[in-house]
């Protein structure tokens, strides 16, 4: 087994898992007991400097009490987040998990790094100081809207592409950022957490609240946030709590904010919150895509290629969706029939 700081480190890991299960501690003890006051601390801390700093930070780790209170403020943090029950909230902590994973990560030979992913469930190969990543887990997790990053500046042996240290780290942080969300979607609230937390429950409620209010009441240029179709909704909301879109979602941001009159400067403001937020590179697609330095202008992609690419989320589509092939249209019906109304 890994030693209790490295394991304090990347308390994410099945071998923390495996070594908070041989402690023997029930979830009550876990979070009512004073013994574990430090780890409950800890905890809030994470989940406070997820949501205000997108990063859940260092803690002052001086003794193997310390080391042990930080892998399972992990599992605090989780509940706490579950309990909260806000989507957006959700996914600004999984972040600042990550981030903080990442920043550490890129210290970390590539042995290291190989056996992370491993553990994660990335394809991955080591060889001396290289790292071999299958090119589907590379699509899957890459920012490939940047120009490095590209399938296509980046050389593929036998399904393999070849990355640094480094870029290896990115790639796991985007991976255990979606594997932490997927993961406490599915949990439910236990009521204990309720009672041990109910002060900062409620603190973190409210600010999850404030954050969804002010995400409702801010337009998009001219455009009503309330008025977009669910597919731009997602969008919008996966980028202003900070995560990565896809290179398509951004094309059919981009293209369907163009077609509704939204300038160019307006678009970068938006992008601006991504966490690897690079303002040359992105002004250049975004005015690639409107036409600006480009002899084409990008219509807006319909829905059924949003559906091919997996954009249309088709549990949130309304009335409206069911009546529309783009969502352009949906946009300037439901401006109608708001104003009729
Ligand atoms: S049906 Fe069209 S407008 Fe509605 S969510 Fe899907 S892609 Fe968007």
């Amino acid at each position: 087994m890994r030693d209790l700081k490295t394991l304090a480190r990347y308390p994410f890991l099945s071998e923390a898992k495996e070594y908070v299960k041989t402690l023997n501690v029930s979830v009550d003890e876990l979070l009512l007991d004073l013994t574990y006051e430090k780890a409950r601390i800890f905890g809030v801390e994470r989940v406070e400097n997820a949501v205000q700093k997108k990063n859940v930070g260092e803690r002052r780790l001086l003794s193997e009490a310390d080391y042990l209170a930080e892998i399972l403020s992990y599992p605090v943090a989780r509940m706490i987040v579950v309990c909260v029950d806000d989507a957006y909230f959700l996914r600004k902590y999984a972040l600042g998990e990550s981030v903080h994973a990442y920043l550490n990560l890129r210290n970390e030979s590539a042995d290291f790094l190989a056996a992370v992913g491993g553990d994660i469930g990335l394809s991955v190969k080591v060889d001396g100081d290289r790292l071999y990543v299958h090119f589907i887990d590379y699509i899957r997790y890459a920012p490939t809207r940047y120009r490095d990053w590209k399938m296509v500046n980046r050389p593929l042996k036998n399904g393999y592409i070849v990355v640094s240290r480094r870029d290896f780290a990115r790639l796991l942080q985007e991976c255990l950022r979606r594997r932490i969300v997927e993961e406490l979607e599915e949990r439910s609230c236990s009521e204990t957490v309720q009672d041990a937390f109910p002060e900062e429950l409620g603190r973190f409620r409210n600010m999850a609240a404030m954050q969804r209010k002010r995400f409702e009441a801010q337009p998009v240029g001219r455009i009503s946030v309330t008025k977009l179709p669910p597919c731009m909704k997602d969008i919008l909301a996966s980028m202003q709590a900070g995560e990565n879109i896809p290179h398509m979602g951004r094309f059919a941001f981009v293209a369907f904010l163009n077609a509704l009159g939204v300038n160019s400067g307006e678009i970068l403001k938006l992008f601006s919150t991504a966490p690897d937020y690079d303002e040359e590179r992105t002004r250049y697609q975004v005015e690639h895509v409107t036409g600006r330095i480009s002899s084409t202008k990008y219509a807006p992609p319909g829905c059924e290629k949003m559906r091919t690419y997996g954009l249309c989320p088709r549990d949130k589509m309304d009335d409206i969706c069911k009546r529309v092939k783009n969502p352009v249209v949906y946009y300037r019906l439901k401006s109608k029939e708001m104003r009729k109304k």
